[in-house]
């Protein structure tokens, strides 16, 4: 009589054959993040967090976010702060404040990110790379670390040759999300002429600067679907990401997505389930497909579950969080979805909510990526 695998031994046999061969294929990416019964999601969750205590380590990694300013040229179709919401009250901080700020951060935390709409103007770009100079100058005297204090920046889309000034003033890293690697989900959410290629160019031309590669997803778009997903996670490992941040999609008002939002129909898209949960195996399938990266536990991961939610990132394979430093009067302003400006994420919060989920910190050291100081070798 011929006998078929249970729904239980598929999810062990795939976790098996992971082990001896550390790689997954499409469908098996699809089962792991498919809705299945908590004692095989804890199957998946158990392997992801062993796989990244053997290859990054117990330490989650902290840096301050400034969101320097929430002016942007573009008009993504999910964005709080797309340029055609007028509900929004437009801010940009002087350079004396930001750099006063990170100066602020640079004494608790060991790098800081500075976030802000996309401005493409090379005054723009001028501007922020005298910034970052700034900053890597005054770490020399401020910072424990001193020149390994880390500058991240995630300003969107720019040239290679601006991307290459921004190296040159002192730049360690880089996050530009692509949001979805399915061309016809990334057109429905984007408004322009920016293509998903265009995006994957500029992601190519921040690696070949050698700066740290961070990209990411939203899960949740309308029509996406675990094979969607499967093919996000296969292209962090192609191209070789440092970071990684993956959160749900939530709604923010004067958006063509979040005020058609339906939450119901956007959850049985997905799964037919619970959005975090589906997050929570996107974290784990991701650890087990890019071992060595850094991956965060996000605030939108906090929004959709403020009992728990980074706490269970940081269990099943993130290992990066980030406190926000943007000045209280704006940060209501940096409106990327609601209730994101109501998270708490001062460092007692978040050493209580690392150590809750069996983890360290570490603020002496600059916690590059693994997969980056590897490559340097
Ligand atoms: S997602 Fe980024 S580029 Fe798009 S509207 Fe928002 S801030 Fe601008």
């Amino acid at each position: 009589m011929l006998t078929y695998p249970t729904q239980s031994s598929l999810t062990e046999e795939i976790i098996h054959n992971y082990k001896m061969n550390k790689t997954l294929d499409t469908a098996e990416i699809c089962h792991l993040l498919s809705h299945k019964p908590k004692e095989e999601d804890q199957l998946l969750f158990t392997a992801s967090r062993d796989v990244t205590t053997a290859n990054v380590g117990e330490m989650v990694h902290l840096r301050a976010i400034i969101e320097f300013s929430n002016v942007c040229e573009a008009d993504c179709l999910y964005c709080g702060i797309r340029k055609s919401n007028d509900n929004v009250e437009r801010f940009t901080l002087p350079t004396e404040q930001i750099v006063q700020t990170a100066v602020e951060a640079m004494k608790q935390y060991p790098g800081v990110l500075l976030q802000s709409g996309e401005v493409q103007s090379q005054a723009f770009v001028n501007r922020l790379a005298e910034v970052v100079k700034q900053i890597k100058q005054l770490a020399l005297t401020n910072s424990p670390l001193k020149e390994n204090f880390r500058v991240i920046l995630s300003v969107g889309e720019l040239s290679q040759n601006q991307y290459k000034q921004l190296r040159e003033a002192g730049a360690d890293r880089y996050l530009l999300r692509i949001e979805t690697t399915n061309e016809r989900l990334f057109k429905n959410i984007h408004d322009r002429q920016s293509s998903m290629n265009e995006r994957m160019t500029c992601l190519q031309n921040i690696k070949d600067l050698n700066m740290h590669v961070g990209t990411g997803v939203l899960i949740g778009i309308p029509g996406q679907n675990l094979f969607d997903l499967a093919n996000d996670v296969k292209f962090f490992k192609k191209i070789g990401a440092d970071m990684i941040g993956m959160g749900p999609l939530l709604p923010a008002k004067g958006t063509p997505i979040g005020d058609n939002y339906n939450a119901q129909q956007v959850l049985k898209d997905i799964h037919s389930e619970n959005l975090f949960d589906t997050v929570k195996r996107m974290i784990s399938v991701t650890r087990l497909m890019n071992p060595k990266a850094n991956i965060s536990a996000t605030t939108a991961m906090e929004v959709l579950n403020p009992e728990s939610g980074r706490v269970e990132a940081i269990q099943v394979g993130s290992n990066v969080v980030m406190p926000v430093m943007t000045p209280i009067g704006d940060k209501k302003k940096y409106y990327l979805y609601e209730g994101k400006s109501n998270v708490k994420s001062g460092l007692d919060v978040l050493k209580a909510q690392i150590t809750q989920a069996g983890r360290k910190y570490d603020l002496t050291k600059p916690g590059d990526p693994v997969s980056w100081v590897e490559r340097q070798k």
